[in-house]
């Protein structure tokens, strides 16, 4: 179903939020495609009811989450796919997620659809600062390099995953960021941004997202306390440290998690290489990290 948020603008509510922008004369824009092809099946029929055709599909990062439904939905409403050039090439060859989580190509564990979308090719490059129509595209990097949202022309502001509810924090403790010092200056921004609404891919539609982004800042914060912590009693490689927060923080780790969790810890790493905080000591075969530099 169809709900509208201001103006033009309106979302089909699901797993993951899918944003709906009316032009006119029976035309709409989406943000993001969901999971599936129920997911897309749902979208469809929602714009169906509406009287609403495609004019064009933004995905604001090629998770497989976004992406999954992409495929079946030009089935039925061939459209224009738009994102920026990074997350463009996991749209057109999707395999290179699982394979970046893994490091090569990936196990079977990683290849569900959570992870492994269908791919489309024919993307169209778009950038932060470019306008589609009524809608500005905003640099949300850091969750994904690639990473934008949208701001409509009714003041509503598509904020994808730039930053997780606090269930989400509570639950995971270490949730997925891919660029550290990119998502502190995304949530940074979007503290100073202010919009009529807002609306994450994940939960529910919001008029203030101080608390919420100030919590995933903190979040950024503790972790970063944490592994100078850990570091500091020894040196440790990267999965000794993702160890320590699992006994420290009770996070329980499926295959996939595992994988996540892995990911943002290898970011904390450079992230702190960078500052040089930290740095590698190699020993006999592990690759350890040290704060005694
Ligand atoms: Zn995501």
């Amino acid at each position: 179903v169809l709900e509208m948020i201001s103006g033009n603008t309106g979302y089909i509510r699901g797993a993951v939020n899918i944003g709906v922008y009316q032009h006119g004369q029976g035309e709409c824009t989406i943000v993001d495609a969901g999971l599936d092809q129920s997911a897309a099946k749902t979208v469809l029929k929602a714009l169906k009811k509406e009287g609403l055709r495609l004019r064009r599909v933004i995905i604001t990062h090629a998770h497989a989450d976004h992406t999954g439904g992409l495929a079946r939905l030009l089935v039925d409403m061939p459209a224009e796919i738009c994102a920026t050039a990074w997350e463009a090439a996991f749209i057109e060859n999707p395999m290179l997620e699982p394979f970046y989580l893994y490091s090569a190509h990936p196990l079977d564990d990683l290849q569900t659809k959570f992870f492994l979308s269908t791919p489309c090719s024919g993307v169209r490059v778009v950038a932060p600062g470019f306008e589609l129509d009524d809608l500005t595209v905003v640099d949300l990097g850091g969750h994904s390099p690639g990473q934008i949202g949208i701001h409509t022309k009714d003041d509503v502001l598509l904020v994808a995953d730039a930053f997780f509810s606090e269930t989400v924090l509570e639950k995971y403790y270490i949730p997925y960021f891919a660029h550290i010092e990119q998502a502190k200056d995304t949530l940074t921004g979007l503290l100073a941004k202010k919009a009529a609404f807002y609306l994450p891919a994940h939960g529910a539609l919001m008029n203030d997202i101080h608390t919420a982004v100030q919590a995933n800042l903190d979040r950024l914060t503790a972790i970063e306390v944490d592994m100078i912590r850990y570091l500091n009693q020894g040196d440790l490689t990267k999965e000794e440290i993702i160890s320590c927060f699992v006994r420290d923080r009770g996070i329980d780790l499926n295959m996939g998690q595992f994988h996540l969790v892995a990911a943002t810890v290898s970011a904390f790493i450079a992230y702190l290489k960078d500052q040089n905080k930290i740095g590698p000591a190699f020993s006999q075969g592990f690759l350890k990290w040290s704060c005694a530099i």
